[in-house]
């Protein structure tokens, strides 16, 4: 249950499982290629490595350019391939796709940290090897990564590894999810042998931002045997000999401009630094380190179903990619391929923050953080959008600069501000940490909000929001979208009630620090009160007739989606139907309407929840992998339990099965996210919003329990659902949460009667 495992090996699957068997540690994530390659057949590794947070710049051409378009968009590069190793046995190549081999095992380990892959391969002349290879990504020492081989072998072995520095990115011109072309992102500075270890120092080609790479080689069998480096242009390729067996590792040291000022310095520093470090030190680091993060942020899950190891699976996946620090984020394949160019999304701030802000707050505050060295980005490009202040963070970028070149689903979707603040402000409910909302989140709150007075306007006694795209990519350019006027609204509230929220509290220096902020932003009483005004007439738009809340103005009045069997075949539609076609219908790519009332349910009447519900839910493609979780957690809400269940195990299976064809180009992060808030947020109904948390507890058909944890304002809370419902109060205050709708003191342990809403 602390694995995922494949026992066999089907060759077409192998892009997929690079993906699935991606190794990560937040800062270096490394695809799950095989590293003796897959044989003689058609399929070639993918691979690539990826250092988060590093971006080369490509120029971005437009045929009818106008202002404002973005002119360079940021690409996350491969950094040099460490991954390739043949593997010769009495001279004859070891070749999955034609050789034989047998008792096959591959595993990624949420545990031990580490994926491994073994099997028996029989040679043309009838012997049998055993060969086994480890990958860690070490969380103790977030700069190495170490691949580990195993072979034995009544016989010569030869290895032939590679560290190779001429790597292109992909390219796949008829998916726009996709790069068009390949290209080149990083230029090879040096590549040579120094004192028996590999050095490479690269630099993204047109940023100049400098990557450096040390490969440490060490030998471990008992047998002695011979080692040779040799280079060739780009590649260095390292012979190790041996006879009967040979136990390699292969150590490699990554680090970058970014971070460091001398990154080739630092790297060799590091490869002298851990040499005699064992390779079972950085196992029982790395177990360390996993024990800490799962006693805190497990979801312990009895059932039948065996849903439990893919849950753990989603989770692990969010760990394997989080930006480690204020450099970098979390982008919508993590590190585990080259969708979407390794850009930063919303997906953050809705989908994976979060998750970790329950139970990783100092993941989630370096994840904040990032958006807040990024803030003067937002400023410049809020001015270059011609608003007169504020900051307009966006809508894709790894550097901070705008990268979408397609404004109607990218600048155009402004609700990137609201999101951003919302998650500024979810981190202040959960920690009441009022040095961070003074010396960052405000400013970041304040800033963002401010553009809703720029690009809003009150019209007949209410504040609208025109021309903006909503989060559903299936309709764009609109007024008042219900989303982006709900997040605007509850952005504004917040930000025009800071000065009250410092008031009251006793922490001066935190008192100062907003004070400063104030006077130095201009931020004052007057302008907090014009937010107050847009908060209080924003508005919401509601169609009487339907008794539910519009997607925008004009929504309601388009035909419907021809849902034929045709078009189904036609899926997802963006593939097979120009934009405007589109538009032009009331279908959805991902919850919209729906996603507003997970976000915020405060005010919402529940017939009009439900029956807005009903009615999107008809007619919503989940063309995006963001999609499925939140209708799945507003199934849960909505009482409709079996279809929240249909949704959690949709979500839970979207990469493991690969539901959506794509997974080969990487993992769908935001859903790996959404897949575990189904539980926390869907079946235990959790919420926190600006009265406390709250929760609707019930257990999934044929579920025996399940329980987790949550750190709120210093108290941790765990919380179990079985037959009864069990709230513990693990350290702490005592606090009144609400169970069902009713206000419940916890104190020690609560148990709650059962209340479903089943309908
Ligand atoms: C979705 C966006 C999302 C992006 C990256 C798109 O398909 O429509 O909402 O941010 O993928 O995950």
């Amino acid at each position: 249950m602390w694995q995922i495992k494949r026992n066999k090996l089907d060759i077409s699957k192998v892009l997929v499982e690079e993906s699935l068997f991606t190794v990560g540690n937040g800062y270096i994530g490394v695809r799950g290629s095989f590293e003796e390659g897959y044989g003689s057949g058609d399929i070639r590794p993918v691979g690539g490595s990826y250092i988060n947070g590093l971006y080369d710049r490509v120029p971005i051409s437009y045929g009818e350019y106008a202002h404002g378009f973005p002119l360079f968009q940021d690409k996350q590069p491969r950094i040099a391939d460490t991954q390739s190793c043949e593997i010769l046995l009495d001279g004859e190549r070891v070749d999955l796709a034609s050789g034989r081999h047998f008792d096959y095992e591959r595993s990624l380990d949420f545990k031990r940290g580490i994926s491994t892959r073994k099997y028996h391969y029989k040679t043309a002349l009838g012997k049998t090897a055993k060969i086994e290879f480890i990958r860690l990504a070490s969380f103790w020492v977030k700069n190495i990564f170490i691949y580990k081989i195993n072979i034995e072998y009544e016989g010569k072995i030869e290895l032939r590894c590679s560290v190779c520095a001429d790597v292109k990115n992909l390219g796949e011109g008829s998916d726009p999810r996709m790069s068009l072309l390949e290209a080149k992102l990083m230029d090879n500075i040096f590549l040579k042998q120094k004192s028996g270890k590999i050095h490479c120092l690269m630099k993204t080609s047109n940023t100049n931002i400098r990557q450096a790479t040390v490969v440490d080689y060490r030998i471990l069998s008992d047998t002695p045997g011979s080692i040779r480096h040799d280079i060739d242009r780009g590649t260095a390729t390292t012979t190790i000999e041996g006879m009967r067996s040979i136990s390699m590792e292969k150590r490699c040291f990554f680090t970058d401009g970014i971070r460091f000022s001398d990154p080739y310095d630092e790297c060799v520093r590091l490869s002298e630094e851990y040499s005699e470090t064992s390779f079972e030190k950085f196992l029982s680091a790395q177990a360390d380190f996993l024990s800490a993060f799962w006693s805190r942020s497990d979801i312990k899950i009895d059932s039948d179903d065996g849903v439990q190891t893919a849950v753990r699976f989603n989770l692990f996946q969010i760990l394997q990619s989080a930006g480690p620090d204020k450099y970098s984020n979390i982008s919508a394949k993590g590190l585990s391929g080259e969708g979407y160019s390794g850009h930063y999304f919303w997906d953050t701030e809705i989908y994976m923050l979060p998750l970790l802000q329950m139970t990783q707050p100092g993941m989630a505050r370096s994840l904040l953080e990032y958006r807040f060295k990024t803030l003067p980005h937002a400023k410049r490009r809020a001015l270059e959008l011609g608003h007169g202040r504020g900051a307009s963070y966006p809508w894709r970028t790894i550097s901070g600069e705008e990268c979408s070149g397609y404004f109607p689903a990218g600048t155009a979707q402004y609700h990137i501000n609201a999101d951003i603040a919302h998650s500024f402000i979810q981190y202040h409910q959960f920690n009441a940490d009022y040095d961070f909302l003074a010396s960052k989140g405000a400013e970041v709150i304040i800033e963002t909000a401010r553009i809703w007075l720029e690009i809003g306007n009150f019209h007949k006694g209410r504040f609208v929001v025109n021309s903006v795209t909503g989060p559903d990519e299936y309709t764009a350019i609109v007024n008042n979208n219900y989303y982006t006027n709900l997040m605007a609204k509850y952005h504004l509230g917040f930000a025009s009630a800071l000065f009250d929220e410092f008031e009251d509290i006793e922490n001066e220096t935190a008192k100062a620090s907003f004070e400063g902020l104030c006077n130095r932003i201009g931020f004052d009483k007057e302008e907090a009160l014009r937010m107050k005004k847009a908060c209080d007439q924003m508005h919401l738009p509601y169609d009487e007739e339907l008794g539910i809340f519009a997607q925008d103005d004009s929504f309601l009045s388009k035909p419907m989606w021809p849902f034929s069997e045709k078009s189904k075949s036609l899926s997802p539609l963006l593939l097979h139907y120009h934009p405007l076609t589109i538009y032009r219908h009331q279908v959805l790519k991902q919850a919209d309407t729906v996603l507003a009332h997970f976000l915020l349910e405060e005010d919402i009447d529940e017939p009009s929840m439900i029956a807005t519900f009903d009615y999107y839910e008809k007619i919503t493609t989940h063309d995006s992998s963001l999609s499925s979780c939140v209708y799945g957690i507003m199934a849960s809400r909505c009482g409709y339990f079996e279809k929240a269940y249909d949704y959690f195990t949709e979500s839970i299976n979207l990469d493991i099965e690969d539901t959506q064809s794509n997974t080969k180009d990487g993992l769908h992060m935001a859903n790996c996210a959404g897949a575990v808030l189904s539980v926390i947020n869907g079946f235990s109904g959790f919420r926190i919003g600006p009265k406390g948390i709250s929760f609707r507890p019930y257990l999934p058909k044929n579920w025996k329990s399940y329980s987790f944890m949550i750190k709120y304002r210093g108290r941790k809370i765990n919380v179990s659902v079985s037959a009864v419902i069990k709230f513990t109060l693990l350290s702490g205050d005592p606090l009144p949460i609400r169970v069902w709708g009713k206000s419940v003191e916890l104190k020690d342990v609560l148990l709650v009667d059962n209340e479903t809403n089943e309908r």
